[in-house]
């Protein structure tokens, strides 16, 4: 008879007073309280009770204790956690997209450690208007447009369609009713803003006159959308922006581009296709353009709605806008970040942009001396060979970026067991696989983190 009835482990598990007056316990109540402990000693007794295995009843007090413990600890510290991003792809969505520049963090923590003049005009003594924060500092970028920054370029698309066009149509290329990242989908923003969908075209040709012969006095705006992170190759044809606002003119109809990325910089600086930046989407002549402040701007996340000032003006005066305002840590963020590009100091403080600039012999330099400091791991084969580093988040989505990677070739495991051993490292480090081999890029990761990832990799 090799298995106790459950009775019999019942009656073997301590009860909670008992537990709760033992020196451990007394000892966790002083460090986090006793409403937690006792909760969490519940909860580890009514987890051994339906456990029936005599192993688990057996285990005794002080493995009860220490997974007590391990519960509080576990239920008192955040689940958003600092993660070593060794993927190679800057903008990762998944991994909370833009890293802040350290003026950006010393901002943020100034302004968030008391208090500011957010909505004060310290002139006058009276109330001011908090979107002046940003606005300012983007009239550098774009003179003679206004700029309004909201929650994320979602938000922004939401306003806009929500001010030009509640209870009409937005005339959309089915073409650019896409899916950008897993939950941004166009049409589903777009209807739930209050306006109809009217697609034109086909999903590889949209003309001109597929616009023209819809628009009517249901018409509320032509929307765009920058293909951001995928393109319709082969045999098509879209409208040029500049057709399209020609049209919107005539018509007398607000013509909004989804720019998506946000780069204020050519992106052919750094060796990529030419993509247009935010002030050409402007100056071909829409009416607005949004794009997000977390992507290649290497800013907080953020939406800015960026175009003529009496459009900008007649988002911010939409009641909407309360709900999608920012708080001041993003303005602090945003302005800190924006001043780096009026600076000329761009590439050397934006995390984003420094990334993207570094070279590939660079790279290959830091893989190799990490891997020299290394030595031998036994139970990995390690090279450092030739790879890829992608922008990600919706900008340049076929543009590879020369790199140099650290290839592990596990012997003892499959790659995806070595991924999961990475993540479950303290930080976790996020990896990627690649012909049976688990990747690593230096592009994305500070040269302070590279002791992390030493060690990670010591340990495996
Ligand atoms: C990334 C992206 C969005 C979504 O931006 P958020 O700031 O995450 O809301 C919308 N449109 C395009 C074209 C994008 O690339």
């Amino acid at each position: 008879m090799s298995k106790t009835p459950e009775s019999a482990s019942l009656r073997r598990l301590p009860s909670v007073e008992k537990l709760l007056s033992r020196p451990e316990l007394e000892a966790l109540s002083r460090e986090f309280g006793r409403a937690l402990v006792l909760e969490a000693t519940r909860a580890q007794l009514g987890e051994l009770r339906r456990e029936t295995s005599e192993e688990s009843i057996e285990s005794g007090l002080s493995r009860i204790e220490a997974a007590i413990r391990a519960r509080i600890e576990t239920a008192v510290s955040p689940s958003l956690r600092r993660v070593v991003n060794a993927t190679g792809i800057l903008v990762h969505t998944n991994l909370g997209r833009a890293p802040l520049s350290e003026a950006a963090i010393a901002a943020l923590a100034e302004i968030a450690r008391g208090y500011s003049n957010l909505e004060l005009d310290l002139e006058t003594g009276k109330r001011g208007s908090r979107h002046r924060h940003a606005e300012r500092l983007f009239a550098v970028f774009f003179p003679e447009k206004k700029t309004l920054v909201v929650n994320n370029a979602a938000a922004a698309l939401m306003l806009a369609l929500n001010t030009f066009a509640l209870g009409k149509e937005v005339v959309i290329s089915r073409g650019e009713l896409v899916e950008i990242g897993g939950s941004f989908r166009v049409p589903d923003i777009l209807e739930r803003s209050g306006a109809r969908l009217r697609e034109v075209g086909t999903t590889n040709k949209t003309r001109l006159s597929d616009y023209a012969s819809v628009i009517g006095p249901e018409t509320g705006a032509i929307l765009r959308v920058h293909p951001s992170n995928f393109r319709v190759v082969g045999f098509t044809e879209s409208t040029p922006t500049a057709d399209l606002v020609r049209l919107g003119k005539e018509r007398g109809l607000p013509v909004i581009e989804d720019f998506g990325s946000g780069n204020l910089l050519s992106l052919s600086a750094f060796g990529l296709p030419e993509e247009p930046t935010a002030s050409e989407s402007l100056a071909s002549g829409v009416d607005l353009s949004i794009f997000s402040g977390d992507k290649l701007l290497g800013g907080p996340q953020a939406g800015i709605l960026v175009g003529e000032p009496s459009r900008v003006e007649a988002c911010k005066k939409n009641p909407m806008a309360r709900a999608l305002r920012v708080d001041k840590l993003i303005y602090a963020a945003l302005e800190a970040t924006l001043s780096a590009y009026m600076r000329g100091r761009g590439v050397e403080e934006i995390p984003i942009l420094r990334m993207l600039a570094l070279p590939a012999e660079a790279i290959r330099a830091r893989a190799l001396a990490l891997v020299e400091r290394l030595g031998r791991v036994g139970s990995l084969e390690i090279d450092v060979q030739p790879g890829a580093s992608f922008v990600g988040g919706g900008a340049a989505p076929d543009a590879e970026i020369p790199t140099w990677v650290i290839a592990l070739q596990p012997k003892d495991r499959s790659p995806d067991d070595l991924l999961e051993a990475l993540r479950r490292n303290d930080p976790p480090v996020l990896a990627r696989i690649s012909e049976d081999r688990v990747l690593l890029d230096l592009r994305t990761i500070h040269p302070d983190e590279e002791l992390i990832l030493e060690k990670a990799l010591r340990t495996l």
